[in-house]
């Protein structure tokens, strides 16, 4: 059977999140990395739908088009009939983009005129009422999506937020589905669908405050050639193919090796994982990005910290995560890039030493930070598996550094539970 829908992530962690969904809801789903090798037609993995995940939330804009171009370009020719943009729950994002360019760039890949656009995902705590994101009971900004390193989120209403992004040029604009069309179903969103279309909008965006929202979405979305949503909306795409949940669509090999976490986000969520993971007696070292900006080999210090302590019972942690006025102080001394630049780099050094030490369940928390190890992991395909808490799923990959592949979970930073690093390996 051929490829039915054709995903793009704008980062790593968001990949596995969506493909979560999908297998949960029955559709055999695999993920790959980057963008697959062009010349080579029919390539795709036998599955219903394919994730290509790229770190290309904060690429600069040009890179990130010309990426999901390729990408959209890719899964059409597979034979996928609706490419699905997969962006943050929380809609992470500056005011250059990349969503809207991104979008407006692939509605010209796909010839398409309208798009429908959320980024709900409820089971998350993820809501859009009246166009504007809530995270939790918070608005968007007003929550801590406000201190995010690279993409501080200090205006909730997505309208106006995906409307500054888009090219004035281009004349497109964006409106609004509201809750009360979205609650009378399919047919009511089509309708409205078709009247925003004739007031020449090109993109609206979905309320949408639970699974039952988010599954008309999807039903009334069937015929769009592309959906720009967090993960949410995939809960409802599935069913519309006529597939059913299937506890071995998860299926992985037996895990084994050594645990260890990797924490490179500094979400509120995060932030709390880290503090109840040490809390709780695990052991956990510190990376500095001022000493690595001074040229500490922070790789060397923390597998030399790790080897002897690696143990399949016991996970260990290695985080630069901090609280959002420590890593305040870093931007204004490095400059956001930098100083996540250099993190990143150390962690995936780090991530490469403790899977050749013998790591063989990897948890990595934070989505550049997840883009970064599995880029240098050299992963090319992972497989989905059980879902650890909403939205993070194991995975399996083959790598070269470990004959057996690898157990990974990538965590995006706003996502688990406070006990998400112990829980993950089983432990108490
Ligand atoms: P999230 O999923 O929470 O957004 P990401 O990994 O995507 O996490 O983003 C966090 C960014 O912050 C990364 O680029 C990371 O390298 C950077 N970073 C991590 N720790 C620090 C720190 N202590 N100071 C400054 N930047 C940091």
């Amino acid at each position: 059977m051929s490829l039915i829908l054709g995903c793009i992530a704008d980062d790593f962690t968001g990949g596995t999140d969506l493909a979560n969904n999908l297998v949960r809801a029955g559709m055999r789903t695999v993920q790959v990395i980057g963008v697959p090798d062009h010349d080579n037609p029919g390539a795709a993995p036998d599955c219903d739908a394919v994730v290509v995940a790229l770190k290309s939330r904060t690429a600069a804009v040009a890179e990130a088009v010309a990426q999901s171009r390729a990408a959209a370009h890719w899964l059409r020719r597979e034979g996928a009939t609706q490419i699905y943009f997969k962006v943050c729950s929380t809609f992470d994002s500056t005011p250059h983009g990349n969503i809207g360019p991104v979008a407006e760039a692939l509605m010209d890949e796909l010839g398409a005129d309208f798009a429908v656009v959320t980024p709900a995902f409820p089971e998350n705590a993820r809501t859009v009422f009246k166009g504007h994101l809530f995270v939790g009971d918070q608005l968007l900004s007003d929550s801590p999506m406000k201190h995010h390193p690279l993409t501080p989120m200090t205006d909730a209403n997505l309208v106006r937020v995906l409307q500054a992004q888009l090219d004035p040029a281009r004349g497109r604009r964006v409106g609004l589905i509201d809750y009360r069309c979205v609650a009378q179903g399919a047919a009511a969103i089509g309708q409205r669908i078709g009247a925003l279309r004739e007031q020449g909008f090109a993109f609206a965006i979905a309320d949408a405050l639970s699974d039952d929202d988010l599954r008309r979405l999807a039903d009334a979305s069937a015929a769009l050639p592309l959906v720009v949503a967090g993960s949410g909306l995939a809960i409802g795409i599935p069913a519309r193919h006529g597939l059913q949940p299937d506890a071995q669509a998860a299926k992985l090999p037996p895990p084994g090796g050594a645990a260890a976490v990797l924490s490179g986000s500094c979400s509120a969520a995060t932030n709390a994982q880290v503090a109840a993971f040490i809390a709780g007696g695990g052991e956990a070292l510190a990376v500095d990005p001022l000493r690595l900006a001074a040229g500490h080999d922070a790789a060397a210090e923390a597998l030399a910290w790790a080897r002897p302590r690696l143990d399949a019972r016991r996970a260990l942690l290695v985080y630069a995560t901090a609280a959002p006025e420590a890593v305040r102080a870093v931007q204004q001394q490095l400059g956001a890039e930098h100083a996540g630049a250099l993190v990143e780099q150390a962690l995936s050094r780090i991530a490469v030493g403790l899977v050749e030490a013998g790591v063989g369940r990897l948890v990595v928390a934070g989505g550049e930070t997840s883009g970064a190890c599995v880029q240098a992991l050299g992963i090319a395909q992972l497989r989905i598996g059980t879902q650890i808490d909403p939205g993070v799923p194991w995975c399996h990959a083959a790598t070269p550094l470990r004959r057996e592949g690898l157990h990974l979970a990538l965590k995006s930073g706003n996502f688990g539970g406070s006990d998400f690093f112990s829980r993950a390996f089983g432990l108490p």
